[in-house]
């Protein structure tokens, strides 16, 4: 082959590619990455004590580990129906009926996910045109703002209040032309509040005047202190087909890292969100769905006890804040109290790190669960071992 000799060579018509990655733009840059998993990545650091995430640091029920093992020894390896097995949207039919009040064919109205997480996120595509409007009560759990950044929702944040009652006047302000969703979480996190069945009425005739979808994350339903009830917006008369209810056992059996929850709705709605689920995840773990099967069947004296539990663990968390100089009050549901910093003269993420640092203890910033503010704000939760919360309180004492 003949020779070019240096600097004669005519430029290629096929430039080499240069082999670094053009910088571009994507979606993914218009959200942070989640506050509370770093936080839990933190507290591992440095050995503190994670109040930050919301999981249990002690056991599942036996029942559940037992129907699991069983799962597993008998075979269940391969995957499920892509909507979730059999029995297990028949047990969860059951007892969505007996619970919630929702009458439901487990056929073509229960879809099975990766825990509620993938219950809303897939909800959320499968229902929603890039450019809807939907409406986030704020403070609000914060994967709804990435929920809404990955559909291309508008989100429209209203106030949740400080007080008993929304603020109605701000909440019909909130509902226009091209509101396509209203997200509720009840109870809430982080404020622990429950919906009255007043407000929950005042919404859905909202929701039904402007014709728009309530998608309503129910992961706490059974966590609910001082005689609150829990009541599901899709079985308030018009909701019918106009409800998305999410719900898990992450939180009723404790079972966070199973990942099993699901998505209940109308069959127009069920067959999106069934399209979407089954190219993002095909389905929830096989084995587990069984072992699932067994929790929904445990009798009524277990939810009993969560609560009495989950309230004893509640007035511990509650007490140790208080003394060490928090401003808080008593949640109505769910395992968080929702604190208020602004006497320590720290903005939320400063007094975060330092508490993790100095103090040994983790908890979630309040700008996490705001699109704008919070920083007087810090979240903890009390889903673990009274001796865990105990150890925490004596730590928060030492805050300095
Ligand atoms: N819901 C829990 C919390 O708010 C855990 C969320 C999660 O990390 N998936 O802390």
């Amino acid at each position: 082959m003949k020779q070019t000799r240096p600097g004669t060579a005519k430029p290629s018509a096929h430039p080499t590619p240069s082999p670094v990655l053009t910088p571009r733009t994507s979606r993914a840059d218009s959200f942070t990455e989640s506050v509370i998993r770093e936080m839990t990545r933190l507290a591992l650091a440095h050995n503190a004590i994670n109040l930050a995430q919301g999981f249990p640091d002690f056991p599942c029920p036996q029942e559940l580990k037992d129907a699991a093992c069983a799962a597993l020894n008998a075979d269940f390896n391969q995957y499920a129906i892509t909507w979730g097995a059999q029995d297990l949207r028949a047990a969860i039919a059951h007892r969505v009926e007996a619970y919630n009040g929702m009458v439901l064919d487990p056929e073509g109205e229960i879809t099975v996910t990766c825990g509620s997480t993938e219950a809303m996120m897939a909800s959320m595509l499968a229902l929603i045109t890039p450019g809807d409007e939907v409406i986030v009560p704020e403070p609000f759990y914060e994967n709804y703002g990435p929920d809404a950044v990955i559909s291309g929702a508008v989100p429209r944040y209203v106030p949740l209040g400080d007080g008993e009652s929304i603020d109605e006047e701000a909440w019909k302000a909130a509902f226009t032309k091209k509101t396509r969703a209203i997200i509720i979480n009840s109870p809430n996190n982080p404020t622990g509040k429950v919906f009255t069945p007043d407000e929950l009425r005042f919404i859905a005739d909202l929701c039904i005047e402007h014709d728009v979808i309530a998608i309503t994350d129910e992961i706490y339903e059974h966590i609910l202190y001082d005689g609150h009830r829990h009541i599901s917006i899709g079985s308030l008369s018009g909701m019918e087909e106009r409800t998305v209810t999410i719900g898990s056992l992450s939180k009723t059996y404790s079972v966070t890292g199973w990942r099993v929850g699901y998505a209940l709705a109308g069959a127009g709605l069920t067959g999106r969100i069934r399209k979407i689920h089954d190219f993002l995840t095909v389905g929830a773990p096989a084995p587990l769905q069984q072992a699932a099967v067994a929790a929904l069947n445990l009798p009524e004296s277990y939810y009993r006890e969560l609560a009495r539990n989950y309230d004893r663990r509640r007035k511990i968390l509650y007490k140790g804040l208080i003394k060490a100089g928090f401003d808080c009050r008593l949640p109505q549901g769910a395992y968080y109290i929702f604190t208020d910093i602004s006497g320590f003269g720290m903005t939320d993420v400063a007094f975060a790190r330092h508490l993790i640092e100095t103090v040994g203890v983790a908890a979630v910033p309040g700008s996490s669960f705001y699109h704008k503010g919070g920083e007087t704000k810090l979240r903890f939760t009390f889903s673990k071992k009274d001796e865990t919360l105990h150890e925490a309180c004596r730590r928060l004492e030492q805050i300095g």
